[in-house]
């Protein structure tokens, strides 16, 4: 007999087998449809032996210490901070837009004071947006708007932005400095041996069982007590209200036989296209070899589900599994999909961690509470604790 079933192996399965196994002594069996743990930032050596991210560049980030100290128990990281680079107008250039970012597209000479001044000449009056267009537009304009995000977001989501949630834009800032990072978090590192090494040694304990290929509906209820679920929820309750529309994309890997592919980590393709971005793994993983790897990412309707669609509809269909993930007994939903929301890794070990707290009926600790807030504008917001320009300067936040 099992104290808790754990469904999925991602981090949300992860993070609660491992504290349930080594703080209270349970006995978990973490079971996972696919053939790995790792969930969706699972990694493996391809036929090249290239390190790559199977479903996509995962890049670890956080602004929480006690999130970053946890995950440390389990790996040495490797410190990485992400820069993308974006083709428009047929140029190369940062994004987040930043001060650069606009000298380079107009061949202007700008200073921080001026680019703020340009966003507010063109931004339009949107005192409260409530979609993806509305936050971009209402801070940066229309022409910024439709260079770098319009066509972009129309790929990734099969929906124009005015058609999202203003949290989906937000998650990128426009910026008034020279900052060229993806994310300004105090922590962001990869695992130094990958992200299913990772995994690997958080599930280890012994009083941990992994079954790999197995869906949750095969274990005989009568060998758990109780159960963590990870997957999507709808299809927990068997679709009962609908589908809840996710969003999935089609990864094509290339493998190269040269050192370097691209100039960059990732290149956004916002105009052009059918795919939306492509990666080279080398460089978030630091690895030395021969050969490269690249991903590009084709959006699609159909396969895995992988991002919840932030739209107000969807949160309402939402609501109502929510209110059954309440009323049933002995399981707990944890995770991207089961709770159907747009979570970095990190907000999900933050949700996995306080969901544990409670369970072990611990004190929440506010620092998770703060990681797991929504919709989450840490990387968006202007304060003291923001990154140190090279020159004087500061970040426009879309969010409301
Ligand atoms: P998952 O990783 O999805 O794990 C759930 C697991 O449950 C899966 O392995 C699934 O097989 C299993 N499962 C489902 N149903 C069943 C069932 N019935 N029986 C058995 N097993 C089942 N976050 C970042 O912080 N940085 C990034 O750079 C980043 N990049 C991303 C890029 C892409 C393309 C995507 C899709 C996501 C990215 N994320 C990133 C988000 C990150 O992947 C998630 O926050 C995190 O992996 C979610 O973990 P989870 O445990 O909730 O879910
Ligand atoms: N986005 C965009 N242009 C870009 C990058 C992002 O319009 O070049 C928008 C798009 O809607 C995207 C959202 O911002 O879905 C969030 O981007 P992020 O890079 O956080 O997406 P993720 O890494 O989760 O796919």
């Amino acid at each position: 007999m099992y104290d808790h079933l754990i469904v999925g192996a991602g981090f949300a399965g992860s993070v609660l087998a491992e504290r349930l196994a080594s703080q209270l002594g349970q006995k978990v069996l973490v079971v996972d449809k696919r053939p790995h743990v790792g969930g969706n930032a699972y990694d493996h050596l391809d036929d090249a032996g290239v390190l790559v991210h199977k479903y996509g560049p995962h890049i670890f980030h956080t602004g929480s210490r006690r999130i970053f100290e946890y995950l440390s128990q389990f790996t040495r990281w490797r410190p990485y901070e992400h820069r993308v680079l974006a083709r428009v107008d047929d140029k190369l250039v940062p994004f987040p837009i930043n001060v650069d970012t606009v000298n380079q597209l107009y061949g202007t000479s700008y200073g921080p004071e001026e680019v703020e001044a340009l966003y507010r000449e063109r931004s339009e009056s949107f005192p409260h947006p409530k979609t993806s267009e509305e936050a971009v537009v209402g801070k940066i304009g229309r022409e910024l708007y439709e260079k770098f995000f319009r066509g972009y977001t129309r790929k990734q989501w099969g929906l124009d932005p005015s058609e999202l949630d203003a949290a989906v834009a937000a998650r990128v800032p426009a910026r008034t400095n020279y900052d060229d990072r993806y994310f300004t978090d105090e922590f962001q590192a990869m695992p130094a041996d990958g992200f299913t090494a990772m995994f690997e040694r958080m599930l280890a304990h012994p009083n941990i069982t992994v079954r790999l290929g197995v869906d949750h509906r095969e274990v005989d209820p009568r060998s758990f007590r109780q159960m963590v679920y990870t997957g999507p929820v709808d299809a927990f309750f068997e679709y009962r209200f609908g589908k809840l529309p996710y969003r999935s994309i089609d990864f094509r890997f290339e493998t190269h036989d040269c050192e370097r592919f691209q100039p960059g980590a990732v290149i956004n393709h916002p105009n052009e296209h059918e795919y939306t971005r492509v990666t080279e793994f080398k460089w978030l993983t630091g690895q030395v070899h021969d050969k490269t790897t690249i991903v590009y990412e084709y959006p699609t309707a159909d396969g895995d589900p992988y991002y919840p669609v932030p739209r107000p509809e969807n949160a309402d269909l939402y609501r109502k599994y929510k209110e059954l993930a309440d009323a049933t007994p002995n399981v707990r939903f944890v995770g991207r999909l089961a709770t159907y929301r747009y979570y970095n890794m990190d907000q999900v070990v933050a949700q996995a961690l306080a969901t544990f707290d409670q369970l072990a009926s611990h004190e929440p600790d506010p620092d998770l509470v703060e990681t797991n807030r929504e919709p989450r504008h840490s990387d968006v917001d202007l304060g003291p604790s923001d990154v140190i320009p090279r020159k004087p300067g500061k970040r426009t936040s879309f969010a409301a």
